[in-house]
């Protein structure tokens, strides 16, 4: 069962510090989030099983982390100046402002239902800001709309330290931002947010080929992360929506609580990315507006010995967002249980990989000085294995500490008791089944790792 309904969500993430409205003490910033204590970790989380199969696990890939402020001049020519907006309409009655698209009913206001309402204009949704200690409007850069860019303007640096060649893969995480005029759903829709983005290089012609791997490699990656596969669906985009790059995208949706929305997006950028940041465009075949007036000094190109000319790879971009990951995967794992006919539990059943905190290990008594220096040699011992965040709980409520670490989906609790001082092993519960067993202490690192494994 996943969760019933946002609120459900929303509620368990604030209770157990995976995530708060951003700037709360101050009345909050509609858009924004940060996450908790529990929060960073599940987030770290996912983008490192990220990382995993797409950089470590592959041998076509490398991985780059490039800057945040872009300049004007890369998004010019990358057509987001220009392209990357919504129509927007204003409601001269009450004075809000909506994305045309949204306004459901009949053209009407969807705040005060009044009828005056501005044409819609056009609206970017990128963040401009100041470079530099004069304000003048003379120096400014714009935090990334999307990741992928500085991909695209580092490919001849890491082409050329590197030595790859076509095909070929580069993976970047990192926050993005966009002006979304009406944020909501959680962090399904935020003005903040992180990407997962691999831009994938091929020879023209055989791109069609590389974009259904990757479709079809990005749903089986979900799986892996805990996403049933009848919550995933593939939507194809249709031809008038494309963004103005896309030869084809293929958007990867799930099911989430508000409704089934976007999750991911595959798109075959085709050659316009490096065509547009490459010079000496008339030696290739460039067809769009943009890419003619640009001023980069770089041949964004590739070799090709045999035929002895030089040509554009294609660029196959699957785009995944952390944050709508994040949310999809709480919605997967959320549980509620009746133990007795009395009480029931809230368990998220996350993968032990994603789980933010791996193993509590808990005293029976809260500061008895034999269990807690035990405990904390555990706790260390096991934290040394590097699997991730292992913590120990010295409140000495035993039933308290089983249901917040089945709240916040910990694998296992490792509970010391007086038993533990006579035959050095402890008993470990799982949070899925509520089993117990007794492990010597002795065993534990070896029995941990296979459970992680
Ligand atoms: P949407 O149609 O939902 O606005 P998009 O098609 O504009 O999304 P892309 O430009 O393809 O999104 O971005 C790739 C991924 O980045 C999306 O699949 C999504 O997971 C994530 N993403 C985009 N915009 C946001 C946002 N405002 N908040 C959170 N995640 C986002």
């Amino acid at each position: 069962m996943t969760a019933k309904t946002m609120e459900e969500l929303v509620s368990l993430c604030k209770r157990r510090g995976f995530l708060f409205q951003s700037n709360d003490i101050y009345g909050g910033i509609k858009g924004l989030y940060d996450y908790g204590p529990m929060g960073v970790e599940f987030k770290n989380n996912l983008k490192q099983a990220w990382w995993k199969s797409m950089v470590y696990e592959r041998d076509d890939t490398e991985g780059l982390d490039a800057s945040i402020l872009s300049s004007p001049v890369v998004l010019k020519h990358s057509g987001h100046e220009d392209t990357f907006t919504d129509p927007l309409v204003d409601c001269r009655a009450c004075k809000s402002r909506w994305r045309a698209d949204q306004l459901f009913e009949n053209n009407k206001c969807p705040n005060c239902k009044s009828e005056d309402l501005t044409e819609p204009r056009p609206f970017n949704l990128m963040f401009k800001t100041a470079i530099g200690p004069v304000d003048d409007g003379s120096s400014f850069a714009y935090l990334r709309p999307e990741t992928c860019q500085q991909i695209f303007t580092n490919f001849k640096n890491i082409l050329d330290s590197t030595s790859r060649t076509v095909p070929f893969g580069i993976a970047q995480m990192g926050k993005a931002f966009r002006n979304e005029i009406t944020p909501r759903n959680f962090i399904f829709r935020v003005r903040e947010f992180e990407q997962m983005e691999l831009e994938f290089f091929v020879k023209p012609g055989t791109d069609d080929e590389w974009h259904e791997y990757w479709i079809n490699k990005r749903i089986e990656w979900w799986i892996n992360q805990g996403i049933k596969k009848e919550n995933l669906k593939k939507i194809e985009v249709e031809k008038n929506e494309l963004a103005h790059y896309s030869k084809r995208t293929v958007d990867i949706h799930y099911v989430f609580p508000h409704g089934e929305e976007e999750l991911e997006g595959v798109a075959n950028r085709t050659d316009f990315d490096l065509g547009s940041h490459t010079k000496n465009q008339n030696d290739f075949k460039i067809t769009s507006e943009v890419m003619k007036n640009s001023s980069s000094t770089t041949k964004l190109a590739i070799q090709d010995l045999e035929e002895k000319k030089w040509y554009i790879p294609y660029v196959i971009e699957p785009s995944a967002g952390v944050d709508r990951g994040v949310l999809a995967l709480l919605n997967e794992a959320y549980r509620e249980e009746n133990i007795d006919k009395d009480n029931k539990r809230i368990l998220l059943s996350l993968k032990p990989h994603l789980s933010p905190i791996k193993a509590a290990v808990i005293p029976l008594k809260k500061n008895n000085e034999e269990l807690v220096n035990l405990s904390k040699e555990i706790k260390s011992n096991l934290q040394k294995l590097g699997l991730g965040r292992v913590v120990l709980e010295n409140s000495g409520n035993i039933g308290k500490n089983y249901r917040r670490h089945d709240e916040i989906g910990t694998p296992i609790c490792l509970t010391v008791d007086f038993e533990t001082l006579e035959d050095k092993s402890v008993t470990v519960r799982d949070r899925d089944t509520m089993k117990q067993e007794r492990v010597s202490i002795e065993n534990l690192s070896e029995y941990y790792k296979k459970y992680f494994n």
